[in-house]
């Protein structure tokens, strides 16, 4: 996965690659995934969810530049894997997912896989974790209509949030940095992920903000 998919595309930092050479990804499939768990795509996790295309999670993750003293918040815990590549990346990860059976099966695993850096939150992660702010770093691995403002402010100086935003099906993933009261916000490439529900995200049926 990381020769043939990660390396020959844009992947360059080196902790990056490491981290997913070294992150078991089929371990957090369900047994009947098991087998592509290593191909480029995204594979169903059950709940209608999915867990990202490997070259999505190396993109998003090396956005975050991170050298190991972070704090990272994640919104879209899904199966898991997204959180032990940052937990190998970073200091401290806060995790938020709304599904009560996801986030309980991936607590179960990174227990097993013996990650103790990680902190899970059940609920909507739309508002981030206003007691856990500021972050060094957020990722959004769910699709969101607008970028949240809540989460821009939980940033710190020099943050940066990374997030795909844009229409229920297709989105463009943007990098926000902080620079004290400034956010400056860069396009990144095309990508499609599921959408982000919640207070500031898209409501269950469909979104009918402005
Ligand atoms: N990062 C995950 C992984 O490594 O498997 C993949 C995440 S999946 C593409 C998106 C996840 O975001 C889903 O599990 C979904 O339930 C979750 N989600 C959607 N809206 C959310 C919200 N408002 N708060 C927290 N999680 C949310």
């Amino acid at each position: 996965m990381v020769e043939k998919q990660l390396r020959p595309r844009d992947i360059s930092d080196r902790r990056v690659l490491e981290a997913m050479a070294k992150v078991p990804r089929h371990l957090f499939v369900p047994p009947s995934y098991q087998s592509q768990a290593y191909e480029d795509r995204p594979l169903p996790i059950g709940n209608d969810q999915t867990i990202s295309q490997p070259y999505m999670v190396a993109v998003m993750t090396q956005l975050l530049a991170l050298q190991g003293e972070e704090r990272v918040l994640e919104i879209g815990t899904g199966s898991g894997y997204q959180a032990a590549i940052l937990a190998e990346l970073a200091r401290v990860v806060f995790t938020i997912e709304r599904i009560p059976a996801l986030i309980q099966k991936a607590r179960k695993i990174l227990q097993v896989l013996g990650y103790e850096n990680i902190f899970f939150l059940t609920g909507d992660g739309t508002k981030g974790w206003p007691e856990e702010a500021p972050f060094d770093g957020i990722i959004v691995t769910a699709g969101a209509p607008q970028i949240p403002e809540t989460l821009k402010w939980q940033l710190a100086e020099g943050g940066r949030l990374v997030i795909p935003v844009g229409p229920r099906y297709t989105q463009m993933l943007f990098k926000v940095t902080r620079k004290e009261n400034q956010f400056l916000e860069e396009e990144v490439t095309g990508c499609v992920f599921v959408p982000l529900v919640g207070d500031f995200g898209w409501q269950e049926e469909g979104w009918t903000g402005p």
